[in-house]
């Protein structure tokens, strides 16, 4: 960012800290939280910093207006110690962290590019490790965010609630917090006391679990006694049977619908099959108790165990394992700007979360803005439903949350605020 860019964000951060200094999410146990900033005009992380009241710690934010702000998911005796073993760890909130940048979102392909900088090859999508031309490492990559990869996280995050931390695990929802992180995706904090105490390698298994890691179907499927019934999930069954049970009622139900689905993993001929004898297969599995001898005898062992794991893949949730085991983990806070973006960290109730899209009302900001384009941006994206495409050091008007949006990614400078 330019100074005079670096200067009108910073100004506009601080009037949102001004006018919006309420809506600084105050944590659960706050005195004993670590919190810790990322500054406009410094670089790294100020650390170790904790403060006795809410107003303390919004007088810090208005007063020093920061680029990035986070808190420790962990409550500690000592918050403001400098070593993390002084600090004295008593609990910590288990975090789930759902970023579009994990999942694999088919918009991808539209929105993302990458270019070699050694031979100069480029293409969309997903960038690879090393330049499939000429190997090199030194590869420029280029990824947005559109409304479709923010739906698609808020649905895992959905089913990460829905279908595994109430159920599977007990947790009331009152005790679950979602937040919008500001950018990619969504941040879920469990703040059941039990689940707290949690040592890091208990919560590897959590997510071991949630993203159905050593489920080994070869196990789950033996094979079938010759003339014998061959005895299948049932829908009520607790964790992964029941799971995947109540997906393949699912799917046989829609069997017409999502034929080519099916086709692609067991073939023509065996889809074909399985269409025959689909009233039988489902009185089978709904049966008490439940056979799988027709689905079995159908399509052989190895296609079924093909089929049960697309509905494990559909039913998984793509949680970033790295933040979840993390019990000293740093969080953005809520109801403060993430500096990457200008959009604020927003707590969403599940009924919100359902609704939620991304849109320029995410933004407390209005008005529009000149700007000047820092790199080629694609002619067909968007950002809150404005085009920004065009070429290196084009003049553009946009609206604010737009011009913020760019400026804060690097790919533009603001001029002025009209
Ligand atoms: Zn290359
Ligand atoms: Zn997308």
């Amino acid at each position: 960012m330019d100074d005079r860019t670096v200067k009108i964000i910073e100004s506009l951060f601080k009037t949102y800290y001004v006018k919006h200094k309420h809506k600084i999410y105050e944590p659960p146990q706050l005195k004993n939280r670590e919190f810790a900033f990322q500054m406009f005009k410094s670089q790294g992380m100020i650390r170790h910093l904790a403060f006795e009241t809410p107003d303390e710690l919004r007088k810090y934010i208005v007063n020093n207006i920061p680029r990035h702000s986070f808190y420790s998911t962990a409550i500690y005796i000592l918050p403001s110690a400098h070593d993390m073993d002084e600090k004295g760890w008593i609990n910590a909130e288990i975090v789930f962290d759902i970023d579009a940048d994990h999942l694999d979102t088919e918009c991808r392909n539209e929105h993302d590019f990458w270019q070699c900088l050694n031979c100069g090859h480029k293409d969309k999508g997903k960038a690879p490790e090393v330049c499939p031309k000429c190997g090199s490492k030194n590869i420029k990559i280029f990824t947005w965010v559109c409304a479709k990869c923010l739906d698609r996280a808020k649905n895992e995050t959905l089913k990460l609630i829905e279908d595994f931390l109430v159920p599977d695990f007990g947790i009331n929802p009152n005790n679950i917090m979602v937040a919008f992180s500001g950018h990619r995706g969504f941040h879920i904090h469990v703040m059941d006391e039990e689940y707290m105490k949690l040592s890091s390698e208990e919560r590897r298994e959590l997510v071991d679990y949630i993203k159905a890691l050593g489920l080994k179907l070869e196990i789950l499927v033996p094979k079938r006694r010759k003339g014998k019934e061959f005895p299948g999930f049932d829908v009520n069954d607790p964790g992964w049977r029941g799971k995947i049970a109540r997906k393949l009622y699912d799917l046989l139900i829609e069997f017409e619908e999502r034929k080519s689905e099916v086709e692609g993993v067991v073939g023509k001929k065996n889809a074909e099959k399985l269409l025959e004898n689909l009233d039988r297969i489902i009185v089978e599995i709904m049966d008490k108790p439940p056979k799988w001898t027709t689905l079995y005898r159908v399509i052989g062992r190895k296609n079924l165990i093909e089929l049960l794991k697309i509905l494990v893949k559909d039913e998984k949730c793509e949680v970033d394992e790295k933040v979840t085991i993390d019990t000293k983990r740093l969080i953005r806070l809520p109801g403060t700007l993430h500096g990457k973006t200008g959009l604020p960290v927003i707590i969403l109730g599940l009924e919100d979360l359902e609704d939620f899209t991304l849109n320029i009302s995410l933004s407390p900001f209005k008005g529009k803005a000149k700007i000047i384009l820092l790199e080629e941006i694609p002619q067909n994206l968007t950002i809150f439903g404005e085009n920004v495409g065009g070429k290196m050091k084009d003049k553009k008007e946009v609206r604010l949350p737009t011009a913020i949006y760019l400026s804060c990614k690097g790919l533009a400078e603001i001029e002025e605020i009209i």
